[in-house]
C-alpha cells in the first residue's frame, strides 16, 4: 500500500505576504498529489493560495484539507499530546538541512501513528527543533522545501507516492502517448 496508515498533515510555518505565494502553493500540491491528507500554513493569510489548492482538489478528487494555523507551537503541543481534548499522540518531524539523513530516519518512523511534515520558513525558532521528535535532512545544503517534502514523501512510502487513489474526480486523466486523453465525469452519459 502506497499511502502512510495513518493521516498524514503538512504544516508550513510563517507565510508572509509579499514572498512568492506559488511556493506554498506548489507545497499544497504536492503534499496532496503525493499522499499527505491535509495542509495547515502559519504566519499571514493568503486564502487565494488555499483556493487554488482546493480547486484541484475539487476537479481532480479526492479529499484534502487546508487551513491556516494561529499558533504552530500550540498545535504541535497538542498534536504530540494524547490528551482526550484533541490530542493525536503523532509524531513530528521536522524538514531541516541540519537533521539526520532522512534515509535513515523514515526506517524509525512509527506507522501506527499519524504524522506531521513541518517545513520552515524565513526563521525556524529553536523550539521547532526540540518539539520535533525528528530532525531529518534531505542532503545537508540549503534547497527548496518543494524538492525535500517531495523526496521526504516518497521515502516514507518506499516509492510509491504517486500511487494514491484520488476518488470522486470531475476530470481524469489517462496516460496515453499519443494525446493528451482527460475524462469529464460530468459529460459522462447516463445509462
Ligand atoms: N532561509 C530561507 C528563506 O529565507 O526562506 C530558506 C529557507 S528553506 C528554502 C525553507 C525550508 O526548506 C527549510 O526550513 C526546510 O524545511 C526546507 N529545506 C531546505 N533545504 C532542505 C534540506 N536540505 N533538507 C531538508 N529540508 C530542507
Amino acid at each position: 500500500m502506497p499511502n502512510h496508515p495513518n493521516p498524514i498533515t503538512v504544516v508550513r510555518l510563517g507565510y508572509r505576504i509579499g514572498r512568492d505565494p506559488r511556493i506554498n502553493t506548489h507545497l499544497g500540491l504536492v503534499a496532496r498529489a503525493l499522499g499527505a491528507d491535509e495542509f495547515l500554513v502559519s504566519g499571514d493569510k493568503n486564502n487565494k493560495m488555499f483556493d487554488t489548492i482546493e480547486q484541484v482538489t475539487k476537479t481532480f478528487g479526492g479529499e484534502f484539507k487546508t487551513n491556516h494555523l494561529e499558533s504552530p507551537l500550540k498545535w504541535i503541543k497538542k498534536y504530540k499530546s494524547d490528551d482526550n481534548e484533541g490530542g493525536v499522540n503523532g509524531t513530528v518531524i521536522h524538514l531541516t538541512m541540519y537533521g539526520e539523513d532522512y534515509r535513515k530516519v523514515v526506517n524509525e518512523i512509527p506507522k501506527n501513528k499519524p504524522l506531521a511534515i513541518i517545513v520552515g520558513g524565513a526563521k525556524v525558532p529553536a523550539s521547532i527543533y526540540r518539539m520535533a521528535h525528528y530532525n531529518v535532512s534531505v542532503g545537508n545544503q540549503p534547497h527548496s522545501e518543494v524538492a525535500a517534502l517531495a523526496l521526504f514523501l516518497d521515502k516514507l512510502q518506499d516509492g510509491k507516492s504517486i500511487e494514491q487513489s484520488f476518488p470522486n474526480p470531475i476530470l481524469e486523466i489517462i496516460p496515453d502517448i499519443e494525446r493528451k486523453n482527460v475524462i469529464d465525469h460530468t459529460k459522462k452519459e447516463v445509462e
